[in-house]
């Protein structure tokens, strides 16, 4: 059983990885696991492989009590199952993804993840399997959950049902509930070491120069370095947004002030200011190699000129108050505060 090859694809996290695919060889995973620790580093990619692993035919077959069923796999997932090819499909009935919904009013999505949706999940969960006798959940953002959707789900975590796995990943663990973090297993994911997501890349069949380039701007998170790869236009995109908020950060207080208005009037859930806040982080921490003279590891390299010129207008340690007051800004938002007046705030120091 030693020898099963994990087709799993996650740049990174051998630890995490090694540790889990024991708990699977040994028929045992947890009830309940919390992945946390920063945005697209693979997180919620590695809890879909381990619910596409569970369910394989191949592993139901390899729990099985009875000896004429039972096998010792070469690989898992199969990708050939009847399971894995409805997983592929998006449509496995033992998978569970709870995520904010959209608002029919505004069309965005919602702030949270309302109680009456754990309250569906749980009675969907309560019935047995479709397929096979594992149920998967997976709640990618599960700081969105509401106070109440948070205590519900408590109550499946201190009672597990059999045969349930749930996932819940975010990006900031203290705000889950307390008694929730301590009823899961937990697991600390960093950024993944450049050269992994280089020699990724490579792979994948870039250009040793976008690979290079990709690796870089991704700051270790290989799930943005992936989605670039694949989406040229998108890649350009995120370079013009980013370009943007340089300009908005060097501008005059004023000016500044019209634009975040203009930029966080409609961000009602803290989307559009989270993600600029990554932006700003990159940029902050690119002004600081910049002073300190280690160009060739800046993430924007586009941007060298304008990020030199951006190092220069304050010490050092002006740069690393404001990488923390960054910090400060997404927890609050996450904490639900108004995300415009926490950009105003911030941009306005
Ligand atoms: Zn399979």
């Amino acid at each position: 059983m030693k020898d099963i090859k994990f087709n799993w694809g996650l740049v990174g996290h051998g630890n995490i990885q090694k540790y889990l695919q024991t708990a699977i060889v040994n028929l045992h995973p947890s009830h309940a696991y919390v992945f946390y620790g920063p945005g697209k580093v693979g997180k919620t990619f590695l809890a879909k492989n381990i619910a596409q692993t569970v369910l394989c035919d191949e592993y139901r077959k390899m729990g099985s009590l009875d000896s004429a069923v039972k096998v010792n796999p070469a690989e898992l997932p199969c990708g050939r199952c009847d399971a894995c090819r409805q997983f592929a499909k998006g449509m496995h009935p033992d998978l569970y993804t709870v995520e904010r919904e959209v608002s029919e009013k505004t069309g965005k999505k919602k702030s949270v993840i309302a109680v009456g949706q754990i309250r569906d999940l749980l009675e969907k969960i309560s019935q047995r399997a479709f397929l096979n006798s594992y149920k998967v959940v997976i709640i990618p953002e599960a700081q969105a959950l509401s106070q109440e959707a948070s205590n519900c789900l408590l109550k499946t975590l201190e009672e597990p049902a059999p045969r349930t796995i749930i996932f819940l990943i975010t990006t900031n663990k203290n705000l889950l509930l307390p008694t929730i973090l301590s009823r899961s297993q937990l697991f600390k994911f960093l950024p993944v070491p450049s050269d992994a997501v280089y020699e990724y890349l490579v792979a994948e069949g870039a250009g040793r120069d976008e690979a290079r380039e990709l690796a870089r701007i991704s700051r270790g998170r290989p799930t943005i370095a992936k989605h670039f790869l694949k989406d040229k236009v998108r890649f350009e995109e995120y370079k013009n947004n980013v370009q943007g908020v340089l300009k908005v950060l060097v501008n005059r207080p004023l000016e500044r002030l019209k634009e975040i208005e203009k930029m966080f009037a409609e961000d009602k859930g803290g989307d559009v200011a989270l993600k600029n806040l990554d932006f700003l982080a990159g940029l902050v921490r690119d002004a600081l190699l910049c002073k300190l003279g280690k160009t060739e590891l800046l993430a924007n390299y586009f941007l060298t000129t304008e990020l030199a010129d951006l190092g220069a207008r304050a010490p050092s340690g002006w740069f690393c108050g404001f990488l923390r007051r960054v910090e400060n800004a997404r927890a609050m938002i996450q904490g639900n505060v108004n995300p415009r007046l926490v950009m105003e705030n911030l941009f306005l120091e």
